[in-house]
């Protein structure tokens, strides 16, 4: 069982992912796919007139501030445009894709966070109504059922809040939770760079190899929203799953790449 989580920044490449999942899976590789989609509601929120707001904790965590209506747009480009997407390029290719959010079926289960303590020009403040949280529990059941029936599970968040309500979740560390409780060997996190970079953005730069013990020790490389890669492959590793790559996903053949070796790879 391999675990895919594609990003959703500019300059992914969902065709390639795809065509290569479609490759992948009709030579029986079992495998559910993760997607996020921050780029695409970043831009529809501006459009809908009601901007993006990040705010950056005081240990440095950049996260989306998910009021309601943020949320209710979140939700109509992750679980409606992307995730729609995903799925009809995979019927396209021939696969009985079904593509779900955290929500159906309880699949991505945490605690939801209704405050967050954001930096705002040197002094600490605290912002409430933020529907967000961390998953702290997977329910399987009903992607082992798809998967036992020949249906390719293509998972979003929002996540499940205990009292039912939905939460925005990092997509990273969910894909981390899933590779875990699904015993996965091995986790992909595509992205639009080609792994973690010692010196970003040099290419060139890139690490290969990290020792699944020292996964941590690495956070200082990454900036912003690439901490969360980092965490999640920490939680991954630490949780039995075998490997986790942080790979390209913008030309080629990306997963069968990363698959290969190519990118970083956490063991
Ligand atoms: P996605 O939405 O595709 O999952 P994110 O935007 O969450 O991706 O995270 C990937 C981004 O992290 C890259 O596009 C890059 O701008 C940024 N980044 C920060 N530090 C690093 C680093 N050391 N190596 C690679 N990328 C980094």
């Amino acid at each position: 069982m391999i675990v895919v989580k594609v990003g959703g920044s500019a300059g992914i490449d969902y065709g390639a992912v795809c065509a290569d999942i479609a490759n992948l899976w009709k030579s029986g590789q079992k495998l559910v796919l993760v997607h996020g989609g921050s780029g695409e509601t970043n831009r529809v929120a501006e459009a809908l007139g009601h901007p993006p707001k990040f705010v950056t904790s005081p240990s440095g965590y950049t996260s989306r501030f998910t009021d309601r209506q943020t949320l209710e747009i979140f939700e109509m480009v992750y679980c409606g445009k992307i995730n729609k997407g995903i799925v009809e390029r995979l019927q396209r290719l021939g696969v009985n894709a079904v593509g779900l959010s955290g929500l159906d079926g309880r699949i991505f289960e945490g605690k939801h966070k209704d405050s967050v303590r954001s930096v705002e020009g040197g002094k600490v403040k605290v912002l409430r109504g933020d529907h967000t949280g961390t998953v702290e529990k997977v329910n399987t059941g009903l992607i082992e059922l798809l998967l036992g029936a020949g249906y390719l599970p293509v998972l979003t968040p929002p996540a499940v809040s205990y009292e039912g309500v939905a939460i925005n979740v990092d997509g990273d560390r969910a894909a981390a939770a899933l590779a875990v409780a699904l015993k996965a060997s091995t986790m992909l996190l595509l992205s639009n760079v080609p792994g973690l970079l010692r010196d970003y953005p040099d290419e060139a730069s890139l690490i290969r190899t990290i020792a699944a013990s020292d996964v941590e020790s690495y956070l200082e490389f990454a900036q912003d929203r690439m901490k969360k890669k980092v965490l999640g492959a920490a939680e991954a590793v630490k949780g039995g799953v075998g490997r986790v790559i942080f790979g390209d996903a913008r030309a080629g053949e990306p997963v069968s790449a990363a698959l290969a070796g190519a990118g970083t790879v956490v063991q």
